[in-house]
């Protein structure tokens, strides 16, 4: 059952920003993994800030340098549909167009999709683990086959956005206004891992608001996609997915930025299988060594090694989707 709580439709971002500073007050977006969340008791709210009427956090635009502007509470469908996104960043849109059900697209927004809980069992069920102050991760000596094989560090949730693999690999920018002003932040450096914060997923600061993403405009030769492998066709998380953006003179690979989701509990970048494309032509020999590169480094725990093979075939088949 749902706890009671206030509600507040905020009809600016300063007044968004105000009603945030009530004490346990979160921001309520389409309220598609908040009211689950809320429901399973993983965090209480005194007051939801509903953004769904603050017209300037709505729409997608294209900037003065070449770029789009996407708007946070622009529901996933949208950002799905659009035709610049589909045209010039596809890893976004691919990625959109796969997130959960056609409901839930409509119904769910681009920054609540960066901004959403991790689904591990353990953190959304009745365990105090770590994420949630407690002392331990139970998915070391419990059931882990969903969860990281690489950057778990003390806690192996996984991140669940697809979009923001697609982000990190496209160069996006996430701005974030709260009380104290306004900043803008990579999408690479917007996610926080078990590391630096075990508590939390992004850099956001209690009444910190994202307000936008912006794309920056797309390098001549640029090929982007997603793909993603879940257990499921019909909708799930993913298990394993790879989100590339290639910049291409012709066949060679001038630089390339590949991310990972479903496998670590941030967007989780490859280097190796970077540096494996760049300068080289794109071909089978090329792409199966950016596909082992990708997996090299994996730590599987007992039951989710299946995984490193997914991270092969899923960064694969997004290479050869831009080959
Ligand atoms: C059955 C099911 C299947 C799903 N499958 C997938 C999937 O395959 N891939 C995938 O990527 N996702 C999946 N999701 C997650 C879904 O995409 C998210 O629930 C959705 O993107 C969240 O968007 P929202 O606008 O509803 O956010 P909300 O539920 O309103 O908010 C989510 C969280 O983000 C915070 N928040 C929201 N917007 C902002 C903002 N602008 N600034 C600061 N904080 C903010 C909220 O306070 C809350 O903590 C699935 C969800 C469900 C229920």
């Amino acid at each position: 059952m749902l706890p009671a709580f206030s509600y507040v439709r905020a009809r600016s971002v300063d007044e968004a920003v105000a009603r945030l500073a009530a004490p346990d007050a979160r921001v309520y977006a389409g309220g598609t993994d908040l009211l689950g969340c809320l429901r399973d008791g993983v965090f209480t709210a005194g007051t939801l800030v509903s953004l769904g009427t603050v017209a300037e956090l709505q729409g997608i635009r294209q900037t003065s340098n070449g770029g789009l502007r996407i708007g946070a509470l622009t529901s996933i469908a949208e950002v799905a549909g659009n035709a610049a996104v589909k045209e010039r960043y596809g890893a976004l849109g691919a990625a959109a167009s796969v997130v959960a059900t056609p409901q839930l697209r409509n119904q769910g927004t681009l920054g609540g999709n960066i901004c959403q809980r991790p689904r591990c069992w353990y953190f959304r069920g009745d365990y105090s683990c770590l994420r949630k102050s407690g002392d331990t991760c139970y998915a070391i000596a419990g059931d882990n086959r969903y969860h990281a094989i690489f950057g778990g560090n003390g806690c192996y949730v996984v991140h669940p956005s697809d979009t923001a693999p697609a982000l990190v690999a496209l160069g996006a920018s996430v701005r974030i206004r709260g009380a104290r002003g306004t900043r803008l932040v990579a999408a690479g450096d917007f996610f926080v891992g078990p590391d630096t914060d075990v508590t939390r997923e992004t850099v956001l600061a209690a009444g910190e608001i994202v307000t936008e993403i912006l794309l920056p405009a797309p390098p001549p030769g640029m090929k982007s996609t997603y793909r993603k492998v879940r257990a499921r066709q019909s909708w799930d998380f993913a298990l394993a997915g790879a989100a590339v953006a290639l910049t291409m003179r012709d066949a060679t690979v001038e630089a390339a930025r590949i991310v990972l989701s479903g496998v670590a509990p941030v967007p989780w970048r490859v280097p190796a299988a970077e540096q494996a494309l760049a300068g080289r032509r794109l071909d089978a020999k090329t792409i199966a060594a950016a596909a082992n590169a990708a997996a090299a480094n994996a730590e599987p725990m007992d039951q989710n090694d299946y995984k490193v093979a997914l991270v092969r075939g899923v960064v694969a088949e997004a290479l050869e989707a831009c080959a």
